[in-house]
């Protein structure tokens, strides 16, 4: 029960100008969750504030997990793949937090990280280093390391987003079997067909909540039509949110 994440009037800002405001629901453990929504509709701010790299102004995110709990693939713009490691290590960076940073990674991890690597098609990539992937390849270099993690909750934010479509069906089967083994998954897709074959709840945010709730009724045209309009309605540097009443 304790998987549980709950946003109680959360609202999220840089520079005291609102990114999402005032959202409240319930990610039920083991669902699955679409997050869609235009572009600057806060879902990247969201997922942040869920794992607590981001302080709400108000409101907050209430939950019993631990930080190792969080599995968390960012947006391939904030990941730095010019770091000059090897695949294995990348995936094995899933454990470091365990491990300690400085903590021995022993043969055990090595083995199953080498399994983590066959489970996503990279069986023979772990010498190579992570910058000389295709884009696809990287990506499932990234899900290895979120197999390797063990994470009750896993957040991807545009997982899918100029990855191949091979690639994209391969990791979704993997999205599939998290929610059969009982994880929790939320993922900001931009694909609405992802969406509907492979989630079963969806929150649609323009920066406020437009719908939450199964899918089929939250990814209705009216719905997404609503989302579009409060996107173009939006100035970048709108006004200071207003403190709830
Ligand atoms: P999305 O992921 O839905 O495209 P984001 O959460 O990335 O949206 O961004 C929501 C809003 O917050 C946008 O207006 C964006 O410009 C702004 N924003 C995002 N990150 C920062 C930041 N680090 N500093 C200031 N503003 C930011
Ligand atoms: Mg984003």
């Amino acid at each position: 029960m304790s998987d549980v994440i709950r946003l109680r009037d959360l609202t999220v800002a840089y520079n005291r100008h609102p990114a999402v405001h005032h959202v409240s629901g319930t990610f039920a453990s083991g669902s699955l969750t679409a997050i869609a929504g235009p572009n600057g509709a806060g879902k990247s701010t969201l997922l942040k504030a869920i794992i607590g790299d981001l302080r709400p102004v108000s409101g907050r995110v209430e939950h019993g997990l631990a930080p190792t709990d969080f599995g968390y693939l960012p947006q391939a713009a904030d990941i730095n793949r010019r770091f000059p490691i090897s695949v294995l290590e990348t995936v094995l960076l899933g454990v470091w937090r365990e491990a300690g940073a400085f903590g021995r990674i022993g043969r055990a991890q090595r083995m199953k990280a080498l399994d983590a690597l066959a489970a996503v098609g990279l069986d023979g990539f772990e010498g190579r280093s992570i910058g000389s992937l295709s884009a696809g390849q990287a990506q499932r270099a990234l899900f290895a390391r979120l197999l390797l993690q063990d994470a009750k909750v896993i957040l991807l934010d545009e997982p899918f987003t100029a990855i191949d479509a091979r690639t994209t069906r391969d990791l979704l089967d993997i999205v599939t079997r998290w929610g059969v083994e009982g994880r929790t998954v939320i993922a900001v897709l931009h694909d609405f067909e992802q969406v509907r074959s492979h989630f079963p709840h969806t929150l649609l945010l323009a920066r406020e909540i437009v719908d939450w709730g199964a899918t089929p009724e939250v990814m209705r045209p009216d719905n997404l039509m609503k989302a579009r309009a409060m996107a173009e309605r939006w100035e970048e540097d709108a006004a200071i949110c207003a403190p709830a009443a």
